[in-house]
């Protein structure tokens, strides 16, 4: 490897978080056109930079490249999220029954502090931060199943799924029944009940996923 391709790898690495984040965040809406000459203008780099980063999120589903036309933000359409939610569930699934069977007294406190945040921010209706914790919540169970791989996968499924609530369906969640719908999940892997712990998170995702499509019917 030369010495220029040494250097070059820090700002394609910069450039791909940049626009990940932009996207993440809504800056950049789900459908929005990118122009290579304007993302290079905007982070300071070459064009050749943020051809490699638009490349790499391609390839996490972020944006996608269109014959004639260009660059765009990724749209989450009925198909995708169909995609997402089952995929999700059964991810979620193996990491709620892996993370039952290696609690120790470590990831209790770890995932009790992660839960108490989230029901107290539902408690007080802060909509904000209780979509922040319920992402930290399911985050932290796929961390806490040791398994790095299968987090790999989560956090590509997790971005869709932040991708999509920036898209015009996002709706506020249903917060007066996140407590009830999130306790038997934490309740089983404190206890290490992997078949429980299994069986209510994807419970939990599949019906969060026919709540979600069931929106996007409606709006439609
Ligand atoms: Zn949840």
């Amino acid at each position: 490897m030369s010495l220029t391709a040494l250097k070059r790898q820090p700002a394609e690495q910069l450039a791909t978080e940049a626009l990940k984040e932009s996207i993440l965040a809504g800056d950049l809406k789900p459908g929005e056109r990118l122009t290579e000459a304007a993302l290079a203008d905007q982070f300071a780099v070459s064009r050749g930079t943020v051809r490699t980063a638009l490349h790499q999120l391609s390839r996490d589903r972020l944006v996608v490249l269109t014959p004639y036309t260009g660059w765009a933000v990724a749209t989450i359409d009925r198909q995708d999220l169909w995609e997402i939610y089952t995929l999700r569930s059964s991810l979620e699934r193996l990491a709620a029954r892996l993370a039952a069977e290696r609690m120790n007294d470590d990831g209790r406190a770890r995932l009790a502090g992660v839960r108490d945040a989230f029901f107290a921010a539902c408690e007080r209706a802060d909509v904000a931060v209780a979509v922040d914790s319920d992402f930290s919540l399911h985050r932290t169970i796929v961390e806490l199943s040791g398994n790095r791989r299968l987090l790999d996968q989560y956090l590509m499924v997790e971005q869709q799924i932040r991708l999509f609530i920036n898209s015009t369906y996002a709706s506020a969640p249903n917060l007066s029944v996140a407590i009830a719908h999130h306790s038997p999940i934490v309740d089983a892997i404190l206890a290490g009940d992997g078949e429980a712990a299994a069986g209510h998170s994807e419970h939990h995702v599949l019906s969060e996923g026919e709540r979600v499509l069931a929106m996007v019917d409606h709006a439609g």
